[in-house]
């Protein structure tokens, strides 16, 4: 199947987080906002067009971004009320599209290839569009055209509150003017690395050998190297609430053991949200089930605001099972699910202020990554007992630490685990 003939829409709300601010206080229309950690060590989540102006944009530091734009109206975000909005969007497209795939909390990629067969595939865009913005009040931009690429990029083009329709014997004289930084997946390092080079437009880096960009950028050069050319074989990955990540463990004997039971669970959840941040995704709903000794099977599930983050996933699954345990039978099984899964990273999660708290994730990943998921986990999985007679006791000196086990690597029953406590 030749990709290339495919129509491919992309679709991005603009400044998501902002605009879902202005639907619910309209005085921050056409005003510089700025939504992120307020604190001082806060970064900026989201802004709006007119505070872009002052040069803020996202991921820069709150501090730096008030001293470029000290009359911006700064807001701590509210994922659980962008987690909503995201869905409302979600739903509409999935009442017209046949295929999408929702590739972030505000993007979605839509398959509509043979469409033109019976409608115009930009006609049919744009109503798509109109009705996103009158059901939600959302104003949202999209790109049409042959791959995901070149309609992400689109998309940038069209933006604010626009559209743009790139045909396919229009892909190249669109691509070429363009800087390279307009190619998803080009970052910093790379812009700067191909700037040494002299390479500033898509044009001059898609006449380059692609073996010559492998050499400067490695593998990922080719991928650039190909975007620039305007080829993307990547398919649109079709959206399913019910895709998962899950685990479930059985017992040899059933069991009416509360305390393991939880700790076992909290475990379980560490696991898989591991796993899920590997593959950088976010969860939305959490399902966990239980097995009684006579194979009756429940299970509860709760929406949550889209996360990668154990601690709120441990907790959500915790109040789960104690609303689902409640016959006080022996227990065969259980099991915990995640999923309503989008693609994203934890960053969405920096309004809570805590960058000491996205630092301890990211430290004790690279751990799990080199040495292996069981490398480190949280003392709450642990039983006590086990603590007690292989942990190195240490004393808490602060409330609001988080108490850890480390197992050594290349671990064995003989050596003692590491407890300590990070803050
Ligand atoms: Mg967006």
């Amino acid at each position: 199947m030749n990709f290339q003939n495919n129509t491919i829409v992309h679709l991005d709300l603009d400044t998501f987080f902002v605009s879902v601010e202005r639907l619910m206080n309209s005085a921050l229309i056409g005003k510089p906002v700025i939504i992120g950690g307020l604190s001082d060590r806060g970064v900026v989540a989201s802004c709006s067009y007119e505070a872009r102006k002052y040069g803020v944009h996202s991921a820069m530091p709150m501090r730096m971004a008030l001293s470029l734009c000290g009359d911006a109206t700064v807001i701590r975000g509210d994922m659980d009320r962008y987690s909503k909005y995201s869905r409302l969007v979600t739903d509409v497209i999935a009442d017209c599209a046949p295929v999408y795939e929702k590739a972030s909390i505000d993007e979605h990629y839509l398959d509509i290839s043979g469409m033109d067969r019976f409608i115009g595939s930009y006609k049919w865009t744009h109503e798509l569009r109109n009705r996103i913005i009158s059901e939600t009040g959302l104003p949202i931009s999209f790109g049409l055209s042959v791959n995901k690429t070149v309609s992400k990029i689109a998309t940038g083009e069209a933006k604010p509150n626009g559209e743009k329709e790139v045909p396919r014997d229009l892909v190249r004289p669109f691509l070429n003017p363009l800087p390279i930084k307009k190619i998803p997946g080009v970052g910093d390092k790379t812009r700067q690395l191909l700037h040494s080079m002299g390479v500033f437009t898509i044009h001059t880096l898609s006449d380059i050998p692609p073996e010559m960009i492998q050499h400067v950028l490695g593998k990922s050069g080719i991928d650039i190297w190909k975007k620039a050319n305007g080829i993307d074989f990547s398919p649109v990955v079709r959206y399913s609430e019910e895709k998962s990540i899950s685990t479930e463990q059985t017992f040899e004997t059933d069991t009416i053991d509360i305390q393991m039971l939880e700790r076992l669970l909290i475990h379980m959840t560490e696991k898989i949200a591991f796993k899920m941040r590997k593959k950088q995704k976010l969860a939305s709903v959490i399902t966990v089930k239980i097995r009684y000794a006579n194979y009756d099977t429940h299970t509860l599930q709760k929406k949550i605001a889209y996360t990668s983050f154990d601690h709120i996933l441990m907790s959500t699954t915790l109040e789960l099972f104690r609303r689902l345990y409640e016959r006080r039978m022996l227990i065969r099984l259980v099991g915990v699910k995640l999923g309503g899964l989008i693609g994203g990273v934890q960053q969405l999660d920096l309004f809570d202020n805590n960058d000491k708290m996205i630092k301890l994730y990211l430290s004790m990943d690279k751990i799990r990554m080199r040495f292996g998921s069981e490398a480190i986990h949280r003392a709450s999985g642990v039983e006590k007992k086990e603590k007690q007679a292989e942990g190195r006791s240490v004393k808490k000196d602060n409330s609001r630490s988080v108490p850890l086990f480390i197992t050594p690597i290349n671990w064995n029953k003989n050596q003692k685990q590491f407890e300590c406590f990070c803050r």
